[in-house]
């Protein structure tokens, strides 16, 4: 990541890593923990849930606060759990999500910072909103007293050289532009240096920390 930031002339402290803990044990979350890590990220709340207390009391006992983040995509049902735990949930990829994590959050007199996901392409994900679509959500959204909107995310498509992933992480910067200091969450272990060098501000990276995940 320093490599990156230096190579595209940007501050390595302007990019956050977010460790994907989803899949590993607690034991190596704690190693990560010891190594400097402070924002992690989980895919599914049911893995986040079982993981929430034991890790933040673990950090409390070292006199460090870790920062949650939902990465992967969230379904209605799980909205009341999620608002309780998350810090920053960057997969909102639909307005009917947005309705009920801001009720949830209303009913916990929390404003709960999200990234709305988008589909920068075709083949990446089932989930976010078109690059077309941004824009009317964006104002749509704004309405919703208990959230607020703080940038972007998305998922760039598996490509044999990581450079080709580049346009998709432009294309996310440029729909940001409307936004003041946007957090663009883009890029993961085997594209991460590509989104520093297009003005990522937030990696993800689960296996470039961890391993590869085992089933
Ligand atoms: C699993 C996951 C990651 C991390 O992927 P790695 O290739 O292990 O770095 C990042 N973002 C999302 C949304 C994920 O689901």
């Amino acid at each position: 990541m320093e490599s990156a930031a230096r190579s595209a002339n940007r501050d390595t402290a302007s990019v956050t890593l977010v460790a994907v803990t989803k899949n590993v044990a607690l034991e190596h979350v704690y190693e990560a923990i010891d190594s400097g890590v402070d924002h992690i990220g989980e895919s599914r709340v049911q893995e986040a849930l079982s993981k929430f207390e034991a890790v933040n009391t673990y950090a409390a006992a070292r006199g460090l606060k870790i920062f949650w983040h939902m990465i992967g995509h969230l379904q209605t049902n799980k909205a009341k759990e999620a608002v309780k735990m998350f810090d920053l949930i960057h997969s909102l990829d639909s307005l009917p999500l947005a309705e009920k994590l801001n009720k949830e959050a209303e009913s916990i007199g929390k404003v709960q910072d999200v990234l709305l996901e988008v589909k920068t392409s075709p083949e990446a994900t089932k989930y976010g909103f078109a690059p077309d679509e941004v824009a009317t959500a964006l104002g749509q959204i704004r309405n919703f007293k208990n959230l607020r909107v703080k940038g972007l995310m998305t998922i760039a498509p598996e490509v044999s050289d990581s450079q080709e992933a580049r346009p998709f992480f432009r294309l996310l910067k440029d729909l940001s532009s409307a936004m003041p200091c946007p957090v663009l969450s883009m890029g993961m272990t085997d594209d991460f240096e590509a989104a520093i060098a297009e003005g990522s501000t937030m990696v993800r990276i689960g296996r470039g920390i961890f391993g590869e995940r085992r089933p």
